[in-house]
Parts: C-alpha cells; sequence; structure tokens
C-alpha cells in the first residue's frame, strides 16, 4: 500500500457529539486499515466562534476514546502566515480578487444558492472595485468540478452556478474555511480525507483550489450523516449532546454500527479495522444505504 496520510478536522465549538465521533472513527479506522498516519486538526479559523478551552475538551474526548493523533495536533489559529501566502499567490496567479461589496448590496444582486439559502455572489467585483476599498477576498471560479467520492460515487457541482466566487478571507479578517483546510490538507500532506457528508458539497470547492495552488487532490470518502429523532443532522448548531464517556466502549461500538460495522469481540477498535479492511476492499457495501 503507498503512502496514506489521514485526517480528523473538528472545528471546536462544541465538544464532540455522537456525529462527529462517526467522522473521527471512519477517518482513524481508514487511516489504520490502510496502515497510515491519522492526524488530529483543531479548525479553529473562526476564533469568535470557538470558546476557549474546547480545543482540550475534544483531544481529551478523543483521548478517552483511544483515538490518538500520530504527529502532535496543529492549530489552524497559529497558521495565519502560511494562509497569507496561498492567497498572495492566488492574487498573483489572478485566481484571486478584492471585493468591496457589502453583505446588503450582495444580497440586492445575488439570486439565492438553491441547497442552502446561501448567496450566489454576481461577480460584481470582478474586474475591479472602481476604487472602493477591498474589504474580501474572493476566489474566481470556473465553470464544473466532477470529482470521485468513494462511497457516492461519481459527483458534480457546476461551481459558476451554484455557488459563484466564494470567500478566502472575510471582511473581518478571518480567513474562510476554505482556504484553510486546502492549505493545511496540502502542507500535511494528506492523501484521504474521510469526513461527513454535510462537507461533500463543499469538495468541489476545495479541489479548485487545490488545482489554482498546484496542490495534489486527496481521495475523498463522505460517511453518512448520523440523524437525530426528529431526522434532522446532529449538530452543535441544533445543541447535540457531548458524548458520554463514562463507557467509551459502547460510545465506539455505537459510532462503529452507524458505519454499519456491528462489533462483538471485547477489544472494538481492533475489530472495527478489521472489518474496516474487508469492506475497503469490497467498496464499502455496508455503507451504500445509510443505516
Ligand atoms: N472543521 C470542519 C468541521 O468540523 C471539518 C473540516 C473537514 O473535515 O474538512 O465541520
Amino acid at each position: 500500500m503507498g503512502l496514506y496520510r489521514g485526517r480528523f478536522a473538528p472545528s471546536p465549538t462544541g465538544p464532540l457529539h455522537a456525529g462527529s465521533l462517526v467522522a473521527a472513527l471512519a477517518s482513524w479506522l481508514d487511516a489504520r486499515a490502510h496502515g497510515g498516519q491519522w492526524l488530529v486538526r483543531i479548525e479553529d479559523v473562526d476564533g469568535p466562534r470557538c470558546p476557549p478551552g474546547l480545543d482540550e475538551v475534544i483531544l481529551g474526548q478523543l483521548d478517552a476514546l483511544g483515538l490518538r493523533s500520530d504527529e502532535p495536533p496543529v492549530w489552524q489559529s497559529r497558521r495565519g502566515d502560511l494562509y497569507q501566502a496561498a492567497l498572495d499567490r492566488l492574487i498573483a496567479s489572478g485566481h484571486a480578487y478584492g471585493c468591496a461589496c457589502t453583505r446588503a448590496e450582495i444580497a440586492a444582486a445575488a439570486g439565492p444558492r438553491p441547497k442552502h439559502g446561501e448567496l450566489v455572489y454576481p461577480g460584481t467585483c470582478r474586474h475591479g472595485t472602481n476604487g472602493r476599498p477591498v474589504r474580501a477576498w474572493r476566489f474566481r471560479v470556473l465553470g464544473c468540478i466532477d470529482w470521485m467520492d468513494r462511497r457516492l460515487g461519481v459527483q458534480s457541482q457546476d461551481l459558476e452556478a451554484e455557488v459563484g466566487d466564494f470567500v478566502l478571507k472575510r471582511a473581518d479578517g478571518l480567513w474562510a474555511y476554505q482556504l484553510a483546510v486546502v492549505v493545511d490538507d496540502a502542507d500535511q500532506g494528506i492523501t484521504d480525507i474521510v469526513r461527513g457528508e454535510d462537507l461533500a458539497d463543499n469538495t468541489p470547492r476545495q479541489i479548485a483550489l487545490q488545482r489554482a495552488l498546484g496542490r495534489p487532490t486527496p481521495r475523498y470518502l463522505h460517511t453518512p450523516l448520523v440523524l437525530a429523532e426528529d431526522g434532522h443532522k446532529l449538530s452543535k448548531q441544533n445543541g447535540a449532546a457531548a458524548i458520554d464517556l463514562s463507557d467509551p466502549e459502547s460510545r465506539l461500538r455505537e459510532a462503529a454500527a452507524r458505519l454499519g460495522l456491528h462489533l462483538h469481540t471485547a477489544d472494538p477498535l481492533a475489530e472495527a479495522i478489521e472489518r474496516w479492511r474487508a469492506a475497503t476492499i469490497a467498496g464499502f457495501p455496508q455503507l451504500k444505504d445509510p443505516p
């Protein structure tokens, strides 16, 4: 097997819950099943949304579950220089441009983004700001991106129509997730991204950025989402409970079951690695229809 470097990249906006544990476990299992490395990266790039101390809470939760980073974790909040260098490069190559529009101006000019109700930037500043001061930096998208997911198969997104020129550096000076994640995955030599299906929609933006920066595109596997009883995605935003770590093995078994792995032995992690390896070779039959 070739080099494999995977990662789990939580945003410390809340403690791990049953849904984020599934993504953590899947990425860990995939790395272990490939004899690869697994890294933890704290995605605290959106500082105001990350209460102090939650990074350590998450690292403690992972540790209690036996999911430990093979290298010291990195914090996005300390990596601004790398993001700035990437932005400078994108500006120099014409892939990024300064935008002077306010939110209200964009709302007035843009059409709604059908899937999420987000706004598709109408491209007002693509050819300059007409002397108005630059507020944010945007990536100039072009056409469609086709990509392959190990579970979902061939995917396609029309970036221009569905997403529009997206933000790399926000008007408040914060780095956008899309840029930080691409720079970090490339800098850390990540070969395989395993994460929740809610992020699949971001993948084409990230591939476009990788190409513009001349970096390789990793393999992708998006795992089924864990739904709350009301059918909504479990998320910190809708108050998903932190995982109860009084019985870590039971939590691991539950997360594995969400991945279609029903474990029976006393060593759930070792058993899960074996089962995951077999599933990988078979093409994830147990994940085709989300449980
Ligand atoms: N930080 C993102 C989140 O917690 C995950 C990013 C990723 O895996 O690419 O939703």
